[in-house]
């Protein structure tokens, strides 16, 4: 039996996925990193249904389509920005990953990939996200038979390496 959670190197754009989730800022207009390679990719049409979406809180996850994706749906978050660790970034980060999930699976999605949230330009210690991303999906998975298949896209190699880490120390969730 494949396992429901596996962990790659590549571009979260190409992904044949129902849905790709977008590691996006509040406004949902568009920025730098992943959101803005998901944008370019998917075209035009992507930023005029974000502009009806009226932003999205840190934490929350609103989702629209795919467009020129190769995955039909895009699940927009907005991970927390780390300050100092005392602001409640652990929790933020894990509820954007519980409500990515729960989305997923009320729009009966079978398989998603996520980026490394708030990694990026929003500066979360790699360790500590890699270990709190894998908790809240394997968490997730275990009591919910949706998304059948979460895979996590890791841009470079020290964050793939991270993410396989924490995989690697948790017990593999089978179908
Ligand atoms: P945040 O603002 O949430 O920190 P970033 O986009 O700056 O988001 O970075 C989040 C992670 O996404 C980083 O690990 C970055 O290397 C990665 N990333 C950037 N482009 C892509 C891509 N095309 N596919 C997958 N991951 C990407």
């Amino acid at each position: 039996m494949p396992a429901r959670i596996r962990v790659i190197q590549g571009d979260i754009t190409q992904q044949q996925v129902d849905a790709i989730v977008n590691a996006a800022n509040n406004s949902l207009l568009g920025g730098g990193g992943v959101d803005g390679a998901i944008h370019r990719v998917a075209g035009p049409a992507l930023l005029a249904e974000c502009r009806q979406l009226n932003g999205c809180a840190t934490g929350e996850a609103k989702i629209t389509r795919g467009y020129n994706l190769p995955a039909k749906w895009v699940i927009h978050t907005v991970g927390p920005v780390w300050q100092n660790g005392e602001q409640g970034e652990a929790e933020l980060l894990a509820v954007c990953y519980r409500n990515c999930l729960a989305l997923a699976a009320q729009y009966s999605l079978r398989t998603i990939a996520f980026p490394s949230i708030s990694t990026g330009a929003y500066g979360f210690p790699l360790v500590q996200a890699a270990k709190i991303a894998v908790r809240e999906i394997q968490s997730f998975l275990a009591i919910d038979s949706l998304p059948k298949t979460v895979t996590i896209v890791c841009f470079n190699d020290s964050v793939y390496q991270q993410y396989s880490n924490s995989l690697d120390s948790t017990i593999p969730l089978k179908d």
